[in-house]
């Protein structure tokens, strides 16, 4: 699978230039839109990380997959719907769209309910865009606090997805700061575009599709 292999070195580069080559990068692969056949081509290169952003969509996918493949573990990054909480607490090993204290609530119930707990990330709304998701940087520090004494979810790291018509750096800049600010280790920024400046920038977690699987059918 070339373009997983590809990926990987670029990574593994971005690293090398940045003096982070001993701690480690998590690659999770966006498969989302992609069809089963590139899925499993990079499933059978021994990927096991994907990224999916709607959660219907994901459980039809990964329900088979995961009784054809072991180990998978597999990230929501897009929008969740209090609606889709219960499928989503089932189907996901990590949740990196927590924005709002009624999902935040949601979610507590429902991890009580199936004994089941995912890892969590907060979504920052770095560029404070009115029609994106994510916790405005100001409201971050309650936010995470209620999530983690009041709701009890383990929050690993804060995720974002800079505005598309900015250059991404700032933003990654940013979410490190507000990263060590409310003191979480783990970053999950960078995409196909931007992956390696993330990571310079300090990011644990890259999530890169269309560089990998092709580009999405429209
Ligand atoms: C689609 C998507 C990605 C991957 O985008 P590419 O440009 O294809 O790498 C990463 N993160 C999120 C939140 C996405 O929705």
């Amino acid at each position: 699978m070339s373009g997983l292999t590809d990926i990987r070195e670029r990574i593994r580069a971005a690293q090398r230039r940045c003096g982070r080559l001993n701690e480690p990068v998590e690659l999770v692969a966006v498969s989302k839109v992609q069809t089963d056949v590139r899925v499993a081509a990079v499933l059978d290169a021994g990927h096991r990380v994907f990224g999916e952003n709607r959660v219907q969509e994901a459980h039809e996918r990964w329900t088979k997959f995961r009784q054809a493949y072991s180990e998978i573990r597999l990230h929501l990054i897009g929008p969740l719907q209090t609606n889709k909480v219960k499928q989503a607490i089932a189907l996901f090993d990590v949740i990196e769209t927590l924005d709002r204290e009624k999902l935040a609530r949601k979610i507590a119930d429902e991890i009580e309910i199936q004994g089941k707990c995912p890892d969590f990330y907060i979504q920052v709304n770095t560029g404070n865009e009115e029609q994106k998701s994510g916790i405005a940087v100001d409201d971050l520090e309650q936010f995470f606090k209620k999530c983690v004494e009041t709701y009890q979810l383990p929050v690993i790291g804060l995720m974002a997805i800079p505005p598309v018509d900015e250059p991404p750096a700032p933003h990654f800049a940013l979410l490190a700061k507000l990263a060590e600010r409310v003191g979480v280790k783990k970053l999950s920024m960078g995409m196909s575009a931007d992956f390696e400046t993330a990571i310079e920038l300090g990011a644990s977690s890259v999530r890169v599709g269309s560089a990998i699987f092709g580009a999405r059918p429209a």
